[in-house]
């Protein structure tokens, strides 16, 4: 006779009608409108609060944040802004601070507590640091496993071409664990955007690897490397492989140019992240989107030296690219959401990604009655699902490695 391990009752789904959930061996095994009468082991009533898929952190660094020391004040470049003096003074900050291991498991808990179940982390890597921040990331992603998936970007923080033995190391990480081979601002920072791609490129090609590029450099410069990095995509067959995450090129430039150069990634296959940054112009989504493009988000930074804004939660992530987008309608909200969810979901090619049967049973419940909602409010309190069995509620991570999930 038929039973499931679990049934959510009276879950409201994203179109607003109420839905049992029938929840087997961790995957979704059925929603139905009825109320499920086979046996289950366990009944959890929802109480029609709204579920939605485990969130996706499209980009985020667990390598740099702070959460969890003292706080520390922003230190400002003394010249407007730098990405080398940035970086300088990050490697003294993370110099006095506690290790990398204990950082990223504090922000991993944070961010898994706020419902996000899959992430896409930047590592640095460079000739100072070598592979210790990937080794340490590699142990947490390891360890919480059965609470989050996680994908690695081999990241050249300090650039490739400026950081002698980068290349080696970026080929080393690829080998030894990390996903995708990462890229800093070909022209901007290593003054070569051939020499930079050859490296990004010739790595992923070798390994089989994807590939997420930090792109900042403005304007036409940053069109015309957005351009490179799709005609190598496109020759190496990579499409559905390639990323671009910031691309602030796109919001500098006039609409005319954004529409073209959205066909060319669009003809590519390269998807573009943002998280909509502070005072910062950022790509026009209506337009991607508009041309095909796969637009996603991530946190990005979440208070370490670059800025000390972030509390890992995706539906804030949302609500402010909206809210910096000029979002105002239930559908302009929902592309927001897509963002977080399904959109990054397809960049990560996360498998079964969803609330249908066959898909994992990662999801969470909150008090909203539609996904734009959702978006504004960006309840705190919400209860979130790994696998079937709740694994935090508003806030608080209940269980951990060494606190198996009830
Ligand atoms: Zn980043």
């Amino acid at each position: 006779m038929q039973s499931y391990d679990v049934v959510f009752e009276r879950a409201r789904l994203a179109d607003g009608t109420v839905a049992s959930i029938g929840v087997q061996s961790g995957c979704i095994a059925t929603i139905s409108p009825e109320a499920i009468s086979i046996n289950a082991a366990q009944r959890i009533d929802l109480e029609k609060q709204l579920v939605l898929p485990g969130l996706v952190d499209g980009h985020v660094h667990l390598d740099k944040s702070f959460i969890g020391e003292d706080w520390k004040s922003h230190r400002p470049c003394t010249n407007g802004f730098n990405v080398r003096e940035r970086v300088a003074f990050e490697k003294e900050l993370v110099a006095a601070a506690r290790s990398v291991q204990e950082r990223a498991t504090a922000l991993a808990e944070l961010v898994i507590s706020r419902g996000t179940l899959y992430l896409r982390t930047h590592v640095d890597i460079d000739a100072d640091i070598g592979l210790r921040h990937l080794s340490s990331v590699l142990a947490v992603k390891e360890r919480y496993q059965e609470l989050v998936t996680m994908e690695v970007v081999a990241f050249p923080q300090s650039g490739i071409l400026a950081s002698p033995g980068t290349a080696d190391l970026m080929a080393e990480a690829v080998a030894n664990g990390a996903d995708l081979v990462g890229g800093l601002d070909p022209a901007g920072f290593d003054r070569s955007i051939d020499g930079h791609l050859d490296v990004v490129f010739g790595i992923a090609e070798r390994h089989g690897a994807g590939i997420d590029i930090h792109l900042h450099d403005p304007g036409m410069l940053g069109v015309f490397e957005l351009e490179e990095i799709s005609k190598r995509t496109k020759a190496l067959g990579m499409g559905d492989c390639v990323a671009v995450s910031h691309a602030y090129a796109l919001g500098h430039v006039g609409s005319d140019t954004a529409k073209r150069a959205a066909d060319t990634l669009a003809d590519a296959g390269v998807a573009i992240m943002t998280n909509a940054p502070g005072d910062r112009p950022f790509p026009p989504i209506g337009i991607l989107r508009e041309a095909g493009v796969r637009v996603f988000a991530g946190n990005d930074n979440i208070r370490d030296a670059w800025w000390p804004y972030g509390d890992g939660d995706m539906l804030e992530r949302a609500m402010l690219i909206g809210y910096r987008s000029g979002f105002y309608t239930d559908e302009e909200l929902s592309v927001a959401f897509d963002m977080i969810s399904s959109n990054a979901a397809s960049v990560m090619r996360i498998p079964k990604y969803g609330l249908h049967s066959g898909a994992p049973a990662d999801f969470i419940a909150l008090p909203a009655r539609h996904v734009p909602e959702a978006v504004v409010a960006r309840p705190p309190e919400r209860s979130v699902y790994r696998a079937g069995k709740l694994i935090a509620r508003n806030g608080k991570l209940l269980c951990r490695p060494e606190l198996p999930c009830r």
